[in-house]
C-alpha cells in the first residue's frame, strides 16, 4: 500500500503541511501495512527550518531515498515526502517496527541543541493523528533508539520517549483541530453494563462475558458503518469437546450503520433456550477513517424495570 492519506492526516492535526512534489508515488515499493510510527531526528545542520529535506527525499551516497515519510521542520511544519516504503528504521528488534510496517518521521534537529516547543508540539500532534487514522495505540509510537537492532545502535530521538508518549496520550483520542470527532456509538438508556470498544481493524474480535440478567446485545458504531462478520453465544466448554459449546451464531455478515445499532434480543433468547450462555464473541471489520476517531461498541442491556 501507498499511504496517500499522509498529508490529509497531518492536516487533520491542525498542522501546516507542505506536500513535496511526487510524494504520493515516492517509495521503495509498497508498504505492507501500518503497525508503528518510528520517530527520528535528522542530526542535520543547525541552520534552517528543514535543511535535511533533500537528503531525506533523495537519499545520500550510501542509501537511496526516500529515507522517511515525513520531515518535521523546526517551526512545526510537516513536509510530506513519500507514501511508499522508506529506508528509515534499518535492522529492528520486531518485524512490526520494520520499514515494511512503520511510518518514519524525521524531525529536523542537530541532536544536541534544545528542541523548539512548537516543533515538539507538532511532533506529538502528528503522532496522535497517525494513531487515530491507523487505529494504533500510543504505545505503537516508538523512538528509533527503542526499535533498533542491536540495542544501542541508534540514539535518536534524543528526548525521553516515555514522556513523549504521555504527551501524545494527553492530547486525547481526537486529533487537535480535526473538528468533528464523530462522537461515540449510540449510548444505552437502560443499564449500567459496560460496553466493549471496537477499535478499527480488518479482523477485529472481542469476547465478552454475558451478564445473567442481560436481555439483549447491542452493537453500534459512530457516524460511519461497519460489518459484523460473526456473533456467537457460547455456553460452558465441555472438557473434551472445545468447539461444542456454541449455542447460537450468525450465519452471515451484518452491516451496522451509524446511529442504527444492531440489537440482538431474540437471538440471545434462542441461545438461552439451548443452554446457559456464558460468553459472546463479536467479530467485525471497521475501517479507520482519516481525521476521525472511529470506534464501535458492543455491550449488553437489560430491559428497564
Ligand atoms: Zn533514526
Amino acid at each position: 500500500m501507498y499511504l496517500t492519506a499522509l498529508a490529509t492526516i497531518a492536516r487533520s492535526a491542525g498542522l501546516r503541511v507542505v506536500e513535496q512534489p511526487g510524494w504520493t508515488t515516492r517509495g521503495h515499493g509498497q508498504m505492507s501495512g501500518v503497525k508503528a510510527v518510528v520517530c527520528h531526528h535528522t542530526a542535520g545542520p543547525a541552520a534552517g527550518n528543514a535543511p535535511s529535506i533533500r537528503v531525506v527525499q533523495n537519499g545520500r551516497a550510501d542509501l537511496a531515498g526516500p529515507l522517511a515519510h515525513y520531515v518535521l521542520g523546526r517551526d512545526g511544519t510537516v513536509y510530506v515526502v513519500a507514501a511508499g516504503l522508506c529506508w528509515h528504521a534499518g535492522a529492528v528488534l520486531n518485524n512490526a517496527w520494520s520499514n515494511n510496517y512503520s511510518i518514519g518521521i524525521e524531525a529536523e534537529a542537530t541532536g544536541t541543541a534544545a528542541w523548539p516547543e512548537e516543533q515538539l508540539d507538532a511532533y506529538a500532534r502528528l503522532c496522535r493523528a497517525l494513531c487515530t487514522a491507523y487505529g494504533l495505540p500510543v504505545s505503537a509510537v516508538l523512538g528509533h533508539k527503542e526499535v533498533c537492532s542491536p540495542r544501542g545502535r541508534k540514539s535518536d530521538p534524543n528526548f525521553d520517549m516515555g514522556a513523549f508518549r504521555a504527551r501524545i496520550a494527553a492530547l486525547g483520542t481526537a486529533p487537535a483541530g480535526g473538528g468533528n470527532t464523530g462522537g461515540s456509538a449510540p449510548q444505552n438508556q437502560e443499564d449500567d453494563m459496560p460496553d466493549r470498544e471496537l477499535r478499527p481493524s480488518a479482523n477485529g474480535s472481542v469476547t465478552m462475558t454475558v451478564p445473567p440478567d442481560a436481555d439483549e446485545l447491542v452493537i453500534g458504531v459512530g457516524w460511519t458503518s461497519m460489518t459484523v462478520t460473526k456473533v456467537g453465544f457460547f455456553g460452558p466448554t465441555p472438557g473434551d469437546r472445545p468447539d461444542s459449546n456454541q449455542l447460537w451464531a450468525t450465519s452471515g455478515s451484518q452491516r451496522v450503520d451509524a446511529a442504527r445499532p444492531w440489537r440482538l434480543k431474540a437471538e440471545l433468547a434462542s441461545a438461552r433456550a439451548k443452554g446457559e450462555v456464558l460468553l459472546c464473541e463479536v467479530d467485525y471489520v471497521l475501517a479507520p477513517v482519516v481525521g476521525r476517531d472511529v470506534t464501535g461498541t458492543a455491550g449488553f442491556r437489560k430491559a428497564a424495570a
